[in-house]
């Protein structure tokens, strides 16, 4: 098994950042499960990565706190003493139209989207700078690009995302240090696999690959992303969503 480094993914019990850190796992990373509830499915995905021969650990901690951000880079360098690859994956949405959406549900969804990414990537950052490599992926969404009704929050703190990965690319770049963006659209989940089937066709044909997306399709861009072949990209934003920026 090659050895690539440690990966930490951040929400990565289940869904796409579950999907992330299998897809690293097999490609030869260590990986760090970090979770904030979901302790029975971090489990499950832990020892699915060391199924798939990687040394794998699960952390607890909520993103939007500082302190626990603190601790969980603390107990990384204790246990693999480096980190190679940061990806930025938890998220949560608290959808509702403006006039109806508290200051709670919007700041709820910046602290945990975007500030918990600001956490991760400065005390990722402070590790790479020094080792003078790494990689720093964060995972936006369509509608940090063009926009959604009702989701005023989500989409302001996905945009902010993709002003985040721009501006550390810049500022990261000189220490060979990459950062870059992954924008999925609509991808299979828990929450559309609770819609009909009339609901997902209705989303599909909003999408000129006429299909939702796979949690594979995101974690191939990542895995992409974090490889040597993409050592000269940097500060990008990849729409991984059937063709639904066009
Ligand atoms: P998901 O199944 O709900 O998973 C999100 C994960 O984030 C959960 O496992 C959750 O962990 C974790 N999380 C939430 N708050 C956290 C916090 N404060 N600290 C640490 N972890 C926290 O969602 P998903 O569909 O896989 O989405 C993954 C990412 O892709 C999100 O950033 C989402 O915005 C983005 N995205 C998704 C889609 C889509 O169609 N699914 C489209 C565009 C972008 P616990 O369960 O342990 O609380």
């Amino acid at each position: 098994m090659l050895d690539k480094g440690c990966a930490l993914i951040t929400g990565a019990a289940k869904g796409i950042g579950r999907q992330i850190a299998l897809t690293l796992a097999k490609a030869g990373y260590d990986i760090v499960i970090n979770y904030r509830g979901s302790e029975e499915a971090a489990e499950r995905t832990r020892t699915e990565c060391e199924n798939l021969g990687a040394k794998a650990l699960k952390i607890k901690a909520d993103v939007s706190n500082e302190a626990e951000c603190e601790e969980m880079f603390a107990e990384i360098k204790k246990e693999f003493g480096q980190i190679a690859l940061l990806v930025n994956n938890a998220g949560i949405t608290k959808d509702g139209l403006i006039m109806r959406m508290s200051a709670e549900d919007f700041e709820s969804v910046i602290d945990i989207n975007l500030k918990g990414a600001f956490f991760c990537s400065k005390n990722a950052a402070k590790m790479m700078l020094r080792q003078k490599y790494g990689k720093i992926i964060n995972i936006s969404s369509v509608v940090g690009i063009v926009g959604n009704a009702g989701q005023a929050n989500y989409s302001a703190s996905k945009a902010g995302l993709i002003g985040l990965t721009k501006s550390l690319a810049k500022e990261l770049a000189p220490r060979g240090i990459t950062v870059n963006a992954v924008a999925p659209g609509f991808i299979v989940s828990d929450m559309t696999d609770a819609l009909g089937d009339e609901q997902k066709d209705k989303l599909a044909a909003q999408i000129p690959l006429n299909r939702l997306g796979e949690a594979e399709d995101i974690a191939n861009m990542v895995e992409f992303l974090a490889s040597e072949k993409a050592s000269y990209i940097t500060g990008q934003v990849i729409s991984v969503d059937g063709g639904m920026n066009i």
